[in-house]
């Protein structure tokens, strides 16, 4: 049996994991990558704003693989097709990468046909707003997060050019990865001895948007000692190299623009046959396989994380807190159940997680059901449990 895992994403790094600690009889397993890091999200706003290597916060997928037994294919899935147990894989070289964030390397890409009995998505998701003017050619992102050690480069370069006044930056989406970007890109720029002069800005009516009101007001005490400009109700239009034009008609002088505006299905799953919900996004039921299309039953697919929505419960964040907790289940029905008559794993989503923002000031802002924290202590926990988290899986 072949079992095709696509993305080295939050849940498939455990289920090599798992395929590691019992390792699986007659089968070829592959995992396909666009490279052999995957880096882990929690820690990127501590990279950005210099208390993290880039090495801290990247998993080896081609250790984890060997371990696994699994063959790592370097390419991006651009299709698969569940009725005839296909995937499609282009081979692009990760030197030709430009900087924006749509750039994903060179056109003159070799596509790899992989056949599978089962196959399983852990691919994310892709910023909103990637086809608006000029995002793909100029804005900087942390999406894949591969992408955040050019997003810093590109900072680093700006604060050690010889600068008249302050370093512009625009940060467009206030979701919870907006704002520790906006604070750890300050951050940064004040460690480097120039002035900072940080936008974020938001098209939506408030700053991280499924957040309390509680927690909106401290985190916007937090983004205004910090010297960060919010803009809400304010809709990003275009980008250029040195600006960021509004819906308005203004545009804002920006040297570095990052655009996180929220999560759209990544571009695979529209070359696809799979069930999708309303948005795009991979429809999965509780078992993390994908619902029926037609009398032909479910097809054998599976997923997890940014890139499925669970049958039920549109209402579910994208976080890569449920990305982690639906791993085992993932593990256990896509590698098969050690008692092969044992019934298949069942995921329910928790209703409410416990959120920690990095605030690059050395706290961190919580939210844990009606408690909301801004302080040193809340920092400390998150570093623990993020360097837990890499531990487990880092080789
Ligand atoms: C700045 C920032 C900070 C965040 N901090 C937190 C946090 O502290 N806690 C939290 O719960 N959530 C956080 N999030 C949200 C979190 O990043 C996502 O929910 C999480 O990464 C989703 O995990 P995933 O496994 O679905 O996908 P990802 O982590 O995005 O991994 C997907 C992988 O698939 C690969 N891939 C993509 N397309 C293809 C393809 N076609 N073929 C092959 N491979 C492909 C990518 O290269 C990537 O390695 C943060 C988000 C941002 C932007």
């Amino acid at each position: 049996m072949r079992v095709v895992l696509v993305g080295g994403g939050h849940a498939h790094v455990h289920l090599l994991a798992a395929a590691a600690a019992n390792p699986l009889k007659d089968t070829d397993l592959v995992l396909v990558s666009p490279t052999g890091w995957h880096h882990y999200s929690g820690m990127v706003p501590g990279y950005l704003a210099g208390t993290y290597t880039e090495a801290d916060m990247a998993f080896d997928l081609r250790a984890l693989a060997r371990e696994a037994g699994a063959r790592l294919v370097e390419g991006f899935a651009t299709s698969i097709s569940a009725a005839r147990g296909e995937i499609d894989v282009e081979a692009r070289s990760p030197a030709g990468a430009g900087a924006g964030v749509g750039a994903r390397g060179g056109a003159s890409a070799e596509v790899q046909r992989i056949s599978f009995d089962r196959a399983s998505l852990d691919v994310g998701s892709v910023p909103v707003g990637l086809e608006l003017p000029g995002v793909r050619e100029h804005a900087a992102s942390v999406r894949p997060m591969s992408r955040a050690v050019e997003l810093r480069e590109r900072l680093d370069a700006l604060v050690a050019r010889d600068h008249e006044g302050p370093v512009r930056v625009c940060v467009v989406g206030a979701g919870a990865g907006g704002v520790e970007v906006a604070l750890a890109l300050n951050r940064r720029i004040l460690a480097g001895g120039g002035g900072a002069r940080v936008t974020l800005v938001e098209a939506g009516e408030h700053v991280l948007p499924g957040f309390s009101e509680r927690v909106r007001r401290r985190a916007l005490r937090v983004l205004h000692r910090a010297g960060v400009t919010v803009l809400v109700r304010t809709r990003a239009t275009r980008v250029a190299p040195d600006a960021l034009a509004l819906e308005s008609g203004e545009s804002l002088p920006s040297e570095l623009t990052v655009w996180l505006g929220g999560a759209a299905p990544p571009p695979l799953l529209g070359g696809s046959d799979l069930p999708l919900d309303p948005e795009g996004f991979f429809l999965v039921d509780a078992e993390l396989r994908a619902v029926a299309r037609d009398r032909a039953g479910r097809p054998p697919v599976w997923g997890a994380g940014d890139c499925i929505a669970l049958e039920g419960a549109p209402w579910m964040p994208r976080a890569g807190v449920y990305a982690v907790r639906q791993s085992p289940i993932l593990a256990r029905n896509v590698l098969g159940a050690p008692d092969a008559d044992a019934a298949p794993a069942r995921y329910s989503p928790q209703r409410s997680f416990l959120a920690l923002l990095n605030s690059a000031d050395g706290r961190a802002l919580l939210r844990w059901k009606g408690l909301v924290s801004h302080s040193r202590w809340a920092w400390w926990l998150k570093d623990r449990i993020d360097r837990r988290f890499m531990a487990r899986y880092q080789r």
